[in-house]
């Protein structure tokens, strides 16, 4: 078995102003290729050589963990936006983020502070917990919370590489672009 980047439900495009086609043909089209090229080096002769990319992320350590793991979490980034997007969840997500932070403006708030006091590189998550409950937590370079028993529902890529080119050095710039192309829809059937 070997590990393919997934296509994107968008075009390259798509996304601008706030994320650029210049970032995607860098973000997606070298650096989450390369983790996959990367990982399709490192499985051979392992015991990972056939595993999903669940397994790897949840059991692998290393470079089979961090490049398995960049994988992961970068489809599901990608995953997350539409030229569409923007605005508020409806639904079951809706009146959970309600319940466990206040309000959506303040759910809003404290994941983007996450996102920003984020030292080096990393993602801060939305997780549910296994109370169910809604929780935010800072993951530090490939790091997923799938390994603590929490429930990926979306996520902020704060690399540097996510937002250089676009950027620069005001991450809150884009973190404040971020909100404005999540597509909610798709993020709510993760909940
Ligand atoms: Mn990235």
């Amino acid at each position: 078995m070997s590990f393919e980047l997934p296509t994107l439900p968008y075009a390259l495009n798509a996304l601008e102003p706030n994320i650029s086609q210049k970032t995607l043909e860098f973000h997606y089209g070298k650096h989450h290729q390369a983790y996959v090229n990367n990982l399709n080096n490192l499985v051979v002769g392992t015991k990972f050589e056939n595993a999903t990319l669940d397994t790897i992320v949840m059991e692998a350590e290393g470079g089979i963990f961090n490049n398995g793991a960049q994988i992961w979490n970068h489809t599901f980034y990608f995953t997350s936006f539409s030229p569409k997007g923007g605005g508020e969840p409806v639904g079951a997500l809706a009146d959970a983020i309600k319940k466990d932070f206040g309000s959506f403006a303040e759910f809003k708030d404290k994941f983007s502070k996450a996102a920003a006091t984020l030292f080096g590189s990393g993602w801060a998550w939305l997780v549910k917990k296994q109370d169910g409950t809604l929780d935010i937590v800072q993951e530090s370079n490939a790091g997923n919370p799938l390994r603590k028993g929490l429930k990926p529902i979306l996520t902020c890529d704060v690399w540097e590489h996510a937002y250089y080119l676009d950027y620069q050095n005001r991450r809150p710039d884009y973190i404040e672009s971020f909100w404005k192309v999540v597509d909610w829809t798709e993020v709510g059937k993760r909940f």
